[in-house]
C-alpha cells in the first residue's frame, strides 16, 4: 500500500491545496494531510479549526485523512507508516526552500521520499497569506477558497 503525507500549515486551506490533494490522492492509496501545530508563524485559525475545514473540503475523497502533528515532519510520516511526502511547488522561490528541506529530510529519514507536485497554473499565484490579506481588506476571496472556508475567514476577521 502506497501511503503519503501532505504536511503544511493550511491557514486556511485554499483551492491550490485542494488541487494538490486531489492529484496526490490518485497517486497514493492513502493520503494523510498533516496540519502543523507548532509552526513558528502565528496562525489565524487554530489547528482544530484548520483540521475541521480540511475534513470538510476533502470529504469527497475516501482515501484522504486529516490529522494534526507537531515536531519533525519525518517523525509524523514514520508514525503514519508513510514513505511518501507530498509538497506543492508554485514558483522558483518555493523550489529553493523545498529542495533544502527535502534534502535535509532525506538525510534524517532516507526511507521517505519527497514528491513534488507542480501547481495547477490556475492557482500558481495563490497562497493562504494572500487569501487572508485580501479578506482583511474586504476583498472577494470566492475564487481562492471553497464557500465554507470563505465563511470561516469572514467570521474570523469580523
Ligand atoms: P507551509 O507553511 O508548510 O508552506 P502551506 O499551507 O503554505 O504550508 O503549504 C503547504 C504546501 O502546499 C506547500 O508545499 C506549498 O508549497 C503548497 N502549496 C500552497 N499553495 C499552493 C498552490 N496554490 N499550488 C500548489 N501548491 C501549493
Amino acid at each position: 500500500m502506497k501511503k503519503a503525507i501532505y504536511p503544511g500549515s493550511f491557514d486556511p486551506v485554499t483551492l491550490g491545496h485542494i488541487d494538490v490533494i486531489e492529484r496526490a490522492s490518485k497517486l497514493f492509496d492513502h493520503l494523510i494531510i498533516g496540519v502543523l501545530c507548532n509552526s513558528a508563524k502565528t496562525p489565524l485559525f487554530s489547528v482544530e479549526e484548520r483540521v475541521k475545514m480540511l475534513r470538510e473540503v476533502t470529504k469527497h475523497l475516501p482515501n484522504v485523512e486529516v490529522k494534526s502533528f507537531g515536531g519533525l515532519t519525518v517523525d509524523f510520516a514514520r508514525e503514519c507508516g508513510a514513505n511518501g511526502l507530498v509538497r506543492g511547488l508554485r514558483a522558483v522561490t518555493d523550489f529553493e526552500y523545498e529542495l533544502q528541506i527535502a534534502q535535509l529530510n532525506r538525510v534524517i529519514a532516507p526511507e521517505i521520499d519527497t514528491v513534488f507536485l507542480t501547481t495547477n497554473l490556475k492557482y500558481a499565484y495563490l497562497s493562504s497569506s494572500s487569501v487572508k490579506e485580501v479578506a482583511a481588506y474586504g476583498g472577494d476571496i470566492s475564487s481562492f477558497v471553497t464557500p465554507c472556508v470563505e465563511e470561516e475567514v469572514h467570521k474570523k476577521l469580523k
